[in-house]
């Protein structure tokens, strides 16, 4: 076999020699991007769309609200988007979204996808509005209520979302930094978007600079169609996430004047169909629905940028709050972290949201308690909104106490060494040697107690599941005081008309450990007397 083999493909070669000697333009695996983006761009008829206008129904995915520490396929799915519409506008970077969705439920500036950074109240009204434009974004909790600025982080992603489009990202493959390249490749049947492919079809994929700092690519089949469009986020929990939408063949519908968009808009945050295969935190599905009802270059109304959103501030408060001798609440935002004292150490409940976050808690903590060392983080449970500063600890040299239930995702997820290019963190930029050496962890099957021989802090593993799996809280059993995180909120000392499912488990959890409790110390709220909490528990 061999001898022929190579006999062959020298005949071959010499034949071919003369023409293949011509120089390359491109190196070895990379091809032109200009006449793919040409022919998508001719085959939907980019140029003749400056605006559209989307409308249909939708759902969202909870991203980082797993019940199951991470073990689950998929986000868990929440309300329904209803009436839901989206206008964009390409060439002057705006963009309104609008839909229905139950009040109660989610924080107020919350579209779907990440977005915890603001952390915003509860949202109070039906109708939803999400406005872009440039660097700016804000939202709208009711139809004329007052806009609330979200952060760059948030803005910057509700941009990208403009742009990962088909339409959108042709016209961004032409701004200048973009930068095209292209490659190719034969693409085994993608299971979910176009049903099983029996034979693999040769692919482009054109890859660009978005915003200077975002590589997307796109995905262009045969018939020059956009089929997914990808790139990366930042996130404090997981690093750069995978950040995609697909649009099916099937999908596309001729709207007039040779120009195609696709109904239905399917979004993945994080890997799609993972299994646990990559990450622990499996989950992907975070929109998506079917928007039939499309309008070629209706462009947005008024979308001028809030004098009150253009001033807004997003410097960290951090208010200080003594609840007893050594035990202090640091509050002012959206999250608590409950800071203990030790003899010799400082304790500190909760890591809550991002690094800047827990940055100013510390920094405050030092302040206010200088030359003792923050030697625990007691970290409640696995929600991403709850562990955004777990490597802010790690970076300041702590351990964390956590569920044992927790310990596979953290370890391979959060607490690592992959690097963060998007908005490298503390552990990304100065990696620790004990992240290597190991010792993260205090690991919590049951029970576990801190304590100097004076103080004693006792940390107990919540069962049955009444918000997720492997939830820990703490008590200070001279104090009375139990901390604990989404088993009771009281945002402005207000507590829910009736007991939900997580207040019962509250409830029990204290009868079962026969402790006595006079206060509540929520991660969402204020402090609350244990009288007033037994009123809706009945
Ligand atoms: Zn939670
Ligand atoms: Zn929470």
């Amino acid at each position: 076999m061999a001898p022929n083999y190579f006999q062959a493909r020298l005949t071959l070669l010499s034949l071919l020699l003369p023409t293949t000697l011509v120089a390359q333009e491109f190196e070895p695996g990379y091809i032109d991007p200009a006449p793919i983006l040409a022919a998508a761009s001719a085959a939907i008829g980019e140029d003749r769309l400056s605006c559209i206008s989307i409308a249909g129904t939708a759902y969202s995915g909870m991203v980082g609200q797993q019940r199951l520490n991470g073990y689950e396929v998929d986000w868990p799915r929440g309300e329904p988007l209803r009436n839901y519409s989206r206008v964009i506008d390409w060439d002057n970077v705006r963009m309104i979204e609008t839909f229905d969705r139950d009040p109660g439920n989610n924080p107020a500036s919350w579209k779907y996808g990440l977005g915890w950074y603001g952390g915003t109240p509860l949202q109070q009204q039906e109708r939803q509005i999400f406005s872009l434009n440039g660097e700016f974004a804000w939202h709208q909790d009711g139809q004329n209520a007052d806009p609330i600025a979200v952060s760059s982080v948030d803005a910057e992603r509700w941009q990208l979302d403009m742009w990962l489009t088909p339409h959108g990202f042709l016209k961004a493959a032409r701004l200048p930094g973009a930068n095209p390249r292209a490659s190719w490749r034969w693409e085994l049947g993608e299971m979910g978007r176009d049903g099983a492919t029996v034979n693999p079809e040769k692919m482009t994929i054109v890859s660009i600079t978005l915003m200077n700092r975002f590589r997307v690519d796109a995905t262009i089949n045969s018939q020059n169609l956009l089929q997914r469009i990808h790139t990366w986020v930042p996130d404090p929990v997981i690093g750069d996430t995978n950040y995609e939408h697909e649009f099916a063949n099937a999908d596309y519908i001729d709207i007039g004047d040779g120009i195609r968009f696709p109904t239905n808009w399917h979004h993945h945050t994080g890997w799609d169909d993972n299994y646990q295969a990559q990450s622990i935190n499996a989950g992907h599905n975070a929109f998506g629905g079917r928007q039939a009802d499309i309008v070629a270059n209706q462009c947005p109304g008024d979308v001028s940028v809030p004098m009150s959103v253009r001033n807004t501030s997003f410097a960290e408060i951090v208010e200080v709050e003594t609840l007893g001798d050594g035990i202090y609440l640091y509050g002012g935002g959206s999250h608590n972290s409950v800071v203990v004292e030790f003899e010799d150490y400082i304790a500190v409940v909760e890591a809550p949201l991002h690094e800047k976050r827990n940055l100013a808690v510390i920094d405050a903590i030092v302040e206010h308690i200088p030359n003792k060392p923050i030697r625990f983080l007691i970290n409640t449970h696995q929600h991403h909104d709850h562990i955004g500063g777990l490597r802010t600890y790690m970076h300041i040299g702590a351990t964390i106490i956590t569920h044992w239930k927790n310990y596979d995702f953290y370890t391979k997820d959060v607490l690592n060494y992959s690097q963060r290019t998007l908005d490298p963190d503390m552990v990304s930029l100065w990696p620790p040697t004990e992240l290597a050496e190991g010792y993260q962890y205090e690991v919590v099957r049951e029970n576990y107690v801190l304590t100097d021989g004076e103080r004693i802090m006792q940390m107990s593993y919540v069962h049955p599941l009444g918000h997720v799996e492997g939830m820990l809280v703490a008590y200070l059993p001279e104090q009375k005081i139990l901390i604990e995180a989404d088993l009771l909120d009281a945002p402005n000392s207000i507590l829910p008309s009736e007991a939900t499912a997580a207040n019962r488990t509250l409830y029990n959890h204290v009868q079962r450990l026969g402790i006595d409790v006079e206060t509540i110390v929520p991660i969402h709220g204020r402090p609350t007397p244990w009288k007033d909490f037994i009123q809706i528990i009945n």
